[in-house]
């Protein structure tokens, strides 16, 4: 069974999971703002190897690619509404990732916890 909001036996926090973990220590983003998606393009402007790390501002040596000059990022709360769904779902569209399974698991990774990070959650009474 899905739950949905208005079912009045699910509490709010059944459904709150633990927050998103950093790629590289482990450690709680605890909000969208702390957070920081980062990733590589071949030569082919295909995108590989997704990391959700803390932002600079909060632990500088959480990025992995700073030193590679086919690095992109961009803050992780760009991705947690539709425009950031919609840039992956583009993405692999057009064949410009090389692994859509793991764009996938990023994005399940975002919304699944998605509750924790954002208090406007869809089972906040
Ligand atoms: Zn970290």
């Amino acid at each position: 069974m899905i739950p949905h909001s208005s079912d009045t036996r699910v509490s709010a926090d059944t459904f709150r999971p633990a927050c998103i973990r950093c790629d590289t220590c482990d450690q709680p983003i605890t909000t969208a703002d702390d957070g920081w998606l980062e990733w590589l393009v071949d030569d082919d402007g295909n995108a590989y190897g997704l990391r959700i790390v803390h932002r600079a501002s909060v632990r500088h040596s959480c990025h992995l690619y700073t030193d590679r000059s086919n690095r992109c990022g961009v803050p992780l709360d760009f991705f947690t509404d539709a425009k950031g769904i919609a840039y992956w779902l583009n993405r692999i569209d057009q064949g410009r990732v090389r692994d859509a399974v793991s764009v996938r698991r990023m994005l399940l990774r975002i919304h699944s916890r998605r509750t924790a990070m954002n208090s406007e959650s869809p089972f906040t009474p």
